[in-house]
């Protein structure tokens, strides 16, 4: 028996959306009806592309969709998911989740009220080279460097919120344990919002989770560095490389150290994750991140944001 193709549909097709419209078009279980955009020649060049209709307006999407994807700004996310939660549409939201904690509990009321999937686009999480290298133990120090070059856009929210929060949400998925205690300093440097930060996090485990992050430097950096006992692992998430390097014992030598570049998969972490989506509507499962791993995420950058806004005398 063939099984029907979900109707999908893409909100927001600027930077990121239109690659989610791209992916939604020719993915296994889906098919992408239309897209929608305010900025209406955007919504026609990206519904063009890949063979969907354009609208401009959420409401025209009412009663034919089975599915959404959401890559609008951050501030029109509550808004936007809570329209077509409450139609009993499933919706995977961009990250971050929401641009505050009440928000993000209203998204994820509207989820639960109405039974139905909600995922949250932390992308991370589907890199082949995470998913290669991530430590089975619980890391003793985590160091993360995440830098990119001014955006132009995402200005509606601070750098903590629109870079920091991939880390955040990675570090809390590994680390199994609570955040105990934590610093932060942020400057604002070329918007009146914080554009480089750093935020040192403390695990009742014991873990120091060090991230920094920055949207104004001159290269782009992805990386994050977990340290153990025995064993030492560096993700490249950008160039999705990983290398993983293990103590050695021999009886009666000195400890070696021994390792290099593992083999990564090939993948494009946003299709593995809107496939997880898609996956997750078709066979009535949850998504590999929900709404209580957006929230989370969202609660400790908020309050790495408050602590920052708090103690910046710069
Ligand atoms: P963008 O500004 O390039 O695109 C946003 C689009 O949404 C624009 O085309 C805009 O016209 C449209 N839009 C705004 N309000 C709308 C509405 N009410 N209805 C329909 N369309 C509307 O922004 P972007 O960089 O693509 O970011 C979008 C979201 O994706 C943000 O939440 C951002 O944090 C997230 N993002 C995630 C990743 C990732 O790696 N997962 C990367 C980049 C951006």
């Amino acid at each position: 028996m063939s099984e029907k193709a979900l109707r999908a549909a893409v909100i927001g097709v600027g930077h990121l959306g239109r690659h989610h419209a791209r992916i939604l078009s020719s993915i296994e279980g889906a098919r992408l009806e239309a897209v929608v955009d305010v900025n209406e020649p955007r919504a026609r060049e990206v519904a063009a592309a890949v063979g969907a209709r354009a609208l401009t307006s959420v409401l025209d999407l009412a009663g034919q969709v089975d599915l959404v994807s959401i890559a609008t700004p951050t501030e029109t996310h509550a808004e936007i998911a809570a329209l077509f939660l409450d139609q009993g549409v499933p919706v995977l939201v961009e990250k971050p989740l929401a641009r505050s904690v009440a928000e993000a509990d209203a998204i994820i009321a509207a989820a639960s009220r109405a039974g139905v999937a909600l995922a949250v686009g932390h992308t991370e999480r589907f890199n082949p080279a995470v998913m290669a290298a991530r430590p089975a133990d619980n890391p003793g120090f985590i160091e993360v460097h995440r830098l990119g070059t001014f955006p132009e856009r995402s200005l509606d929210i601070d750098v903590v919120f629109d870079l920091m929060i991939h880390d955040l949400d990675l570090v809390l998925s590994i680390v199994q344990s609570d955040v105990e205690s934590f610093e932060a300093v942020g400057v604002p440097v070329l918007t009146d919002r914080f554009d480089i930060a750093n935020a040192r996090l403390r695990f009742s485990s014991g873990c120091v989770a060090n991230i920094t992050a920055s949207r104004i430097s001159r290269d782009r950096t992805r990386k994050i560095r977990f340290f153990q006992r025995d064993a030492y692992i560096s993700i490249d998430t950008g160039a999705r490389e990983a290398e993983v390097y293990r103590l050695m014992r021999t009886e009666g030598r000195r400890p070696a150290i021994e390792g290099g570049k593992i083999p990564v998969p090939e993948g494009e972490p946003l299709r593995l994750e809107l496939q997880d989506f898609v996956d997750a509507v078709r066979f009535g499962r949850a998504p590999l991140v929900g709404g209580d791993d957006g929230r989370r995420a969202v609660a400790l950058a908020a309050a790495i944001t408050e602590r920052m806004a708090a103690c910046t005398r710069i």
